[in-house]
């Protein structure tokens, strides 16, 4: 038996069956703290979208027409049952996308079964309004799906972000279609067979594939009626054309360069130091939308933040992802790899920037068996190269000075992102007038943790269109309000 044909084939799921792809061709998934392929899954294309949208469309009218608590029961059924296997699910994660066990990929697959948990318990909201229109008109609106939802998904956190369309799409009476990423499907197909033990068949679907494959054949296809992307800028508007070609709603959670703004008042503290890591997500390799990539740092402050950057970030552990003592994974594929190590190479080369940590990956050792970058920092770099202005989704942080607070505020917002952005003094007065200030469609200050459910998410300017984690979040993207108004003041019935 060849190599390729041992590595097993993991199908999809179309029309509430196990599929492989109607021309039978298949993608390798490779673990890329190994670079060693891991399983095979189906290269699905338009002919597999066709099927999985008529089986959506199929499933509609009966799932449309479940009371809403009845599709919140079973999102909680679904929560449970993740949370069982948590630690299975966690472990997949980490395999297929080089997220650290323990810091990234366990604590991704609790969160998909809370956000389950939340979207199933949000179901008793999907309500209207009754409205004051007259004594004799009673107007009322309702909440109705919008019919099947065409979701696309990037490979940087599957679980958390499959999760994050599957539940609010389907608790409010929607059928899906979600394609997966095509490094990262696995953990996504184990969500999509949790789920199936649940959900009439066909009312979730979700395919493998390439992007410009089956991504483009569901973001075409004319019986989706709303497209739900997170990914990288430049597909998120070829989604957005497509859309625009039938007016099918879209939300857009795409890329960023997001700023971190740090106040000489704060000094150097470790809290702070440590929150720039957490907002960089050095843990995650930086492979997020939200990461602080941009450090703003008070010159009065920025050598002596820098030493205690360094020494702190220095304690990162980099390694295999299933080991419990790492901290940091490995980058997701060969291209990413090779792109993130374009960047340093080219600030390496650079006479007006300056190398405080990191580098280049270490090209012998345990490290060079994967795609391993190591956390790297560039002090005294423009705002206006390269690596300052692109999304590196790589470990890589560029440190600017900064001692006017008009020019700091100028410089946040000189891109064409406004994703997030994190600011950081001990005086609020000044960290409300630079939150307030920046453009971005999170702002968080003294703090760089992650998403939290309940907030209503998402970016403006080029990082994005809608939110969706959130109660109204979720009306918005999923449901269409409908008024009814009835006339209560027609004549009696004539009498017969
Ligand atoms: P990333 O850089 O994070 O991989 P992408 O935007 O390239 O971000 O990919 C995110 C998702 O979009 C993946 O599921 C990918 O397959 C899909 N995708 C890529 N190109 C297209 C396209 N032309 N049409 C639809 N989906 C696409």
């Amino acid at each position: 038996m060849s190599e390729a044909a041992a590595i097993e084939l993991r199908p999809m799921l179309i029309g509430g069956d196990w599929v492989e792809s109607a021309n039978g061709e298949s993608i390798e998934v490779e673990n890329p703290g190994r670079r060693s392929a891991i399983a095979r899954v189906p290269r699905g294309a338009a002919e597999d979208v066709d099927r999985a949208v008529a089986a959506a469309a199929a499933a509609l009218p009966g799932w449309r027409r479940l009371a809403a608590r009845e599709r919140g029961r079973m999102l909680l059924d679904i929560a449970a049952a993740i949370e069982e296997r948590a630690d299975e699910l966690g472990r997949l994660i980490a395999t297929e996308t080089g997220n650290a066990l323990r810091t990234q990929a366990r604590p991704e697959a609790g969160l998909a079964a809370d956000i389950f948990r939340y979207f199933g318990g949000l179901a008793g909201e999907i309500k209207g309004e009754c409205l004051p229109l007259g004594e004799n008109l009673l107007s009322y609106s309702r909440r109705e799906p919008l019919g099947v939802v065409g979701a696309i998904i990037p490979w940087n956190a599957p679980v958390g972000l499959g999760a994050m369309k599957i539940a609010p799409a389907l608790c409010t009476g929607n059928t899906l279609v979600l394609k997966a990423a095509e490094d990262a499907p696995l953990g996504v197909l184990m969500i999509a067979e949790i789920c199936q033990r649940f959900l009439p068949p066909s009312v979730l679907n979700v395919l493998t594939g390439y992007g410009e494959e089956a991504g483009a054949a569901l973001s075409r296809h004319p019986a989706v009626r709303k497209l739900s992307f997170t990914g990288s800028t430049e597909v998120g508007k070829l989604i957005m054309r497509e859309a625009s070609e039938r007016l099918v709603p879209v939300s857009l959670e795409l890329g960023g360069k997001s700023p971190s703004i740090v106040y000489p008042d704060v000094g150097c503290e470790d809290w702070v130091v440590d929150g720039i890591g957490m907002a960089m997500r050095f843990t995650r390799q930086s492979q997020s939308c939200t990461a602080g990539s941009r450090l703003f740092l008070h010159e009065d402050i920025f050598d002596a933040f820098l030493d205690r950057l360094v020494e702190r970030t220095s304690s990162i552990r980099i390694g295999d992802p299933l080991d419990e003592a790492t901290d940091m994974g490995a980058i997701i594929n060969r291209t990413q790899f090779d792109k993130v190590c374009g960047y340093v190479e080219e600030g390496l080369g650079r006479s007006d920037a300056r190398l405080v940590m990191g580098g280049l990956p270490p090209a012998s050792g345990p490290l060079s068996e994967g795609y391993y970058a190591v956390p790297t920092v560039f002090a005294d770099a423009s705002n206006d190269w390269r690596m300052s202005r692109e999304e590196i989704f790589g470990p890589v942080l560029v440190a600017i000075r900064w001692n006017d607070e008009a020019e700091v505020i100028r410089m946040a917002n000189d891109t064409h992102y406004g994703l997030a952005a994190f600011v950081w003094s001990r005086d609020v007065t000044r960290a409300l007038r630079a939150a307030h200030a920046v453009e971005a469609g999170w702002v968080q200050v003294n703090q760089g943790i992650g998403q939290i459910l309940g907030q209503s998410y998402g970016g403006v300017k080029q990082s994005g269109i809608g939110r969706e984690c959130s109660l109204e979040g979720m009306l918005d993207s999923f449901t269409a309000r409908k008024s009814v108004t009835v006339n209560l003041g027609i004549p009696d019935a004539p009498a017969s």
